[in-house]
């Protein structure tokens, strides 16, 4: 395989774990063990180094979609110059290769872990790394080395690996792999614990002959949280991968990592350190492996015909696979990175054939039982992204008022909008889910769809591209409306290169859920659409039909449409950015209590409502600046003309809202409905 030209390097330190931050000093460590010079982390910056000729590329976070390139084993300067003095004999020497640079990509683009454990290469290495130095040697009291050695971590080190023929560094590479960016909290959860424990440590070790107060010895941890972290996982025991059957107990062992247990082994020897886990013909057939994992590898391993409960499905550190024993009589195999487990190696016969059309690598937020699995539909909205991880979106509860699809609309591309949520709204709830929405490098875009007094969603379709930002979703309700957001380039739905696909048939009755990966929250796009099929699929395509042409040619844009008659109240959504005002969307209320929105409407920014009475038409304010339009003032009856230019709607027909994040256009057509996108009646 030809060496791929550019290193991508992720600024997450492969030594500590930590962050790298704009402006850190921070090396490539290379995968044929070569050191770059340091350099300066700027998010989105290149360079190559010199000696070794090489481009780096600094990155944001880390993706899935590395597609051909390498990624760079990164650390911060400051951590690699203190490994470096654990590791007297660590040579940066060139054409030693840690281990074959495809062993770092998803080979079968199938699981999260993958198998870094080679054993040839890893033991070899080991062998060649192994350092026996006598515990004591030449350390500095006063060094950062000689201050946790005081604590007593590094004794036990010494002592253990005089019988361990396995250096701990090259661990450290395969052990800090992160598969996936954990949430933030978690970053902040790190911190705060392993300053805790070494605070803890500091005191009750170098403390009783060093009276300082707390609040130094917190001073003292927090700046040692780097080193403390390398040296916690340095120390760590070898474990390599685990072998088990179903015919004999299981134990497990556990490592502690930031105050965080993770399996280190299953084992059928069931020696003191470790816990049962399961007992042979206690649970009959029709079990499976219920796995629990986050971003560093398998905390909990489950067998059992029921999934285990679960404290909180919300908890967006863990995920969990699953995994049906097919054959009671077959080994299973767990790979490890040297220290914890990383995932259950499938037997050679495969998965379950019920769940066939579930990748093996899609994780979930909770354990889901196989029977739920099996029904569930899924389609991924962009093919190229690896593993998912899915999140349950409620549908259909009883006191659920409508619902809001956001968007993310990427600067300056025409390509259209990617899905970055699904909301449910209920009376009396908190707003502020709008403002905690992340934005990554983007424009937002609500859609609010308000279903009427006990309408239920049916059906949920989705239409999509050849990429996350061409997507488009439907929803057909029991009053057989269809209720269709998203970006629309192409304006004729009967497009045969991307067909409406239903993705979930829900229950008659009570609440269902949809599963979408990706932890919104975070600010990237939904790749991966899961839901139920509670029935067969259906036979009839979604009723959508062609419509009238989008004013913005080529642009992709959003479309909503409201009938103006029989209007009791109108709500306007009010934005504001860069001492501009204007109104993004506005909201219909009829006498019979339906609710119809147009436009980017948001109920965070809804003004007071504007009763209907004695009106002569609707009057839109315009104000258009740079071919950008914005509707900028509304009234009920003939405004003062003042700078805008108004524009003129009667109480009848119907009222359609072009837009994108920059521009809108409104205009009217006398039907009092088209075959439209928004609110079509099935006929
Ligand atoms: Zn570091």
């Amino acid at each position: 395989m030809p060496r791929p030209r550019v290193l991508y390097f992720f600024p997450r330190c492969r030594l500590c774990r930590y962050k790298v931050e704009e402006g850190d000093d921070a090396v490539v460590v290379s995968v044929d063990n070569y050191q770059t010079a340091p350099f300066t982390y700027r998010y989105g910056s290149s360079h190559v180094d010199r000696k070794w000729g090489r481009k780096i590329q600094c990155c944001s976070a880390p993706v899935q979609d590395i597609g051909r390139h390498e990624p760079a084993i990164g650390c911060h300067s400051r951590c690699l110059a203190f490994l470096t003095k654990l590791e007297p004999l660590l040579e940066f020497r060139s054409g030693m290769p840690l281990w074959p640079y495809t062993e770092l990509i998803d080979r079968d683009s199938k699981p999260s872990g993958i198998d870094l454990i080679d054993a040839l290469t890893k033991n070899s290495l080991e062998r060649l790394y192994d350092v026996r130095q006598p515990a004591g040697g030449s350390i500095h009291p006063f060094s950062v080395k000689g201050f946790l050695h005081s604590t007593g971590i590094f004794r036990s080190v010494f002592a253990r690996r005089t019988q361990c023929a396995r250096s701990p560094i090259h661990r450290l590479y395969t052990t800090s792999i992160y598969w996936y960016d954990p949430p933030m909290s978690e970053d902040e959860r790190r911190l705060r614990v392993s300053t805790d424990m070494l605070c803890d440590l500091l005191r009750t070790t170098i403390g009783r002959d060093c009276k300082l107060p707390t609040e130094i010895w917190r001073m003292i941890a927090a700046y040692l949280s780097l080193e403390y972290a390398i040296t916690s996982l340095w120390t760590a025991p070898y474990r390599g991968e685990s072998a088990v059957v179903l015919s004999e107990d299981i134990w497990a062992t556990y490592v502690w990592i930031d105050g965080v247990a993770y399996v280190s082994s299953l084992s059928h020897d069931p020696n003191p350190d470790a816990k049962q886990i399961f007992e042979a013909g206690s649970q009959g057939e029709n079990i499976s492996f219920y796995i629990m994992e986050d971003h560093l590898g398998i905390r909990q391993v489950h067998i059992s015909r029921t999934p285990p409960a679960v404290y909180s499905s919300s908890d967006r550190c863990v995920w969990w696979r699953v995994h049906p024993v097919e054959d009671m009589d077959a080994e299973f195999v767990f790979s490890s990175d040297g220290i914890k487990l990383q995932q259950l190696k499938m037997p050679s016969n495969g998965r379950d054939t019920k769940l066939r059309h579930i990748p093996a690598n899609c994780s979930w937020s909770e354990p889901l039982p196989p029977s739920e699995l099996a029904v569930l539909s899924l389609m991924r909205l962009n093919a190229r992204l690896g593993v998912p991880r899915f999140l349950s979106f409620t549908i259909n509860e009883a006191d659920c008022t409508g619902y809001t699809a956001c968007w993310i609309v990427p600067k300056h591309s025409k390509r259209g909008a990617a899905l970055l949520r699904l909301h449910a709204h209920k009376p009396g709830e908190d707003q502020s889910f709008y403002q905690e929405t992340a934005n990554r490098g983007g424009d937002l875009v609500w859609t609010y769809m308000p279903m009427k007094s006990g309408e239920r969603v049916d059906q949920v379709w989705c239409r999509h591209g050849n990429y996350s930002f061409d997507v488009t979703l439907a929803l057909k309700t029991s009053m057989c409306r269809i209720l269709a957001v998203g970006p629309f380039k192409t304006v004729d739905f009967t497009d045969s290169s991307s067909p409406w696909t239903c993705i979930a048939q829900l229950s008659t009755t009570g609440s269902d859920r949809l599963w979408l990966d990706g932890p919104h929250a975070d600010g990237r796009a939904v790749t991966c659409i899961a839901g139920p099929m509670r029935s067969k699929y259906p036979k009839k395509p979604l009723p959508v039909h062609t419509m009238a042409a989008s004013p913005f040619f080529k642009l992709a844009s959003f479309h909503s449409s409201a009938s103006l008659e029989d209007v009791k109240e109108i709500v306007v959504s009010r934005l504001e950015a860069s001492s501009r005002k204007w109104i993004s969307g506005m909201l219909f209320r009829y006498e019979n209590g339906d609710e119809t929105a147009v436009g980017d409407f948001r109920l965070d920014a809804a003004g007071k409502h504007i009763r209907v009475v004695k009106s002569s038409g609707l009057y839109l304010g315009m104000t258009k600046y740079s071919s950008r339009t914005h509707v900028s003032e509304m009234d009920i009856v003939s405004p003062n003309t003042g700078s805008l230019s108004w524009e003129t709607f009667p109480w009848s027909g119907r009222l359609h809202w072009w837009f994108t994040p920059k521009t809108c256009y409104v205009e009217h057509s006398e039907f009092p409905y088209i075959n439209g996108v928004i609110e079509v009646i099935d006929g």
